[in-house]
């Protein structure tokens, strides 16, 4: 058992390794301790997902966590049922202990064997490793269920859509109008069509398991109990009623109910002398029309191209060869 059902402040207090361990609660859920923040629930009859809900990946994203443990506090006090399979990932333990996005490392970027490239051994690398070895031990232990995967974060800057959700490059597989419409209850309104294989957490479920899963953005990063719950109520909801109902009730496929893009350009930083056009606190998905310069670096002048593009995650401070920023366009599903 965990004091007061909180598995962060157990999660928290045992940063370096926390005993394998297992119990029962009184509704029968068999609740597993793998590792540091690494919890799978399991109830009596489980329904026909596999769910996981990771949170935590960048340590200063705080909401996320905070969802996460108060839905775990009620399927561990009762108070909400269990209806599928559920795998808890709390992800940087370390870096939500210090306070700070990572400790060397975006541990965001390490996953798909990226851990293991580079011969460079540090925490989050490790740590990406554990994870996915968490994710392939979930998976596992059963097939033909529908497999799903949030990982739930909380954006540096603000942005013009609030909640957004990159969606991963799927190799051509047909994209999920009900993951889409399931997004959109849980207050995720629109959605950034990827496509091209990426390093995140979320691409490495999809594309090794065929998960449905998702890069989730709920907001914008607070201090741990400085955050507006009030701003993530739908998507607890949202999350509540997913692990809790048998089969979720769904609205059809509404392409008015979303926003969606997809990549248009990636401008990369080719000198020193790069420079935006637009101020440091530029919100993500900031429309530009057709011609409008966004950035120089030196000689060479970068501006939109299509009738209208918006950029997302401006980033001065890369290196030279980084990238700078995303240029997203909207578009729809085929
Ligand atoms: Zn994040």
């Amino acid at each position: 058992m965990f004091k007061d059902n909180d598995i962060l402040a157990f999660t928290l207090a045992n940063p370096d390794g926390a005993e394998v361990s297992a119990f029962t609660t009184a509704q029968g859920i068999v609740v597993e301790t793998w590792d540091t923040g690494i919890f799978c629930l399991t109830p009596a009859n489980p329904g026909n997902k596999d769910i996981i809900l990771s949170c935590g990946v960048h340590g200063n994203e705080t909401a996320p966590i905070e969802i996460v443990r108060d839905l775990v506090k009620q399927l561990l006090d009762g108070s909400l049922p269990l209806a599928h399979r559920l795998l808890i990932l709390i992800g940087n333990v370390p870096a939500i202990n210090a306070g700070k996005r990572e400790l060397e490392e975006n541990l965001n970027r390490l996953f798909s064997g990226a851990h293991a490239q580079g011969g460079i051994d540090n925490a989050e690398r490790r740590r990406a490793q554990a994870l996915e070895a968490a994710v392939a031990r979930f998976y596992g232990q059963r097939s033909n269920v529908e497999r799903l995967h949030y990982d739930l974060h909380t954006a540096i800057r603000g942005s013009k859509h609030e909640k957004f959700v990159v969606y991963p490059f799927l190799h051509g597989k047909p994209r999920s109008r009900e993951q889409i419409m399931f997004l959109a209850r849980c207050g995720v309104d629109t959605v950034l069509l990827s496509q091209s294989p990426t390093t995140t957490f979320s691409y490495f479920s999809t594309n090794t398991f065929g998960a449905h899963g998702f890069t989730v953005e709920l907001g914008k990063v607070q201090p741990f109990g400085q955050n507006d719950m009030s701003r993530f109520e739908a998507a607890a909801e949202g999350l509540a009623e997913l692990v809790s109902q048998a089969q979720l009730v769904l609205p059809d496929y509404d392409e008015t109910a979303v926003n969606l893009y997809r990549i248009s350009r990636v401008i990369n930083k080719q000198s020193e002398a790069f420079s935006f056009t637009f101020g440091e606190d530029v919100e993500n998905f900031t429309p530009y029309p057709k011609g409008h310069l966004l950035a120089k670096d030196g000689d060479l002048e970068h501006r939109v191209e299509l009738a209208e593009e918006a950029v997302i995650f401006p980033n001065i401070k890369v290196a030279v060869g980084q990238r700078a920023c995303l240029l997203v366009a909207r578009t729809r599903l085929d």
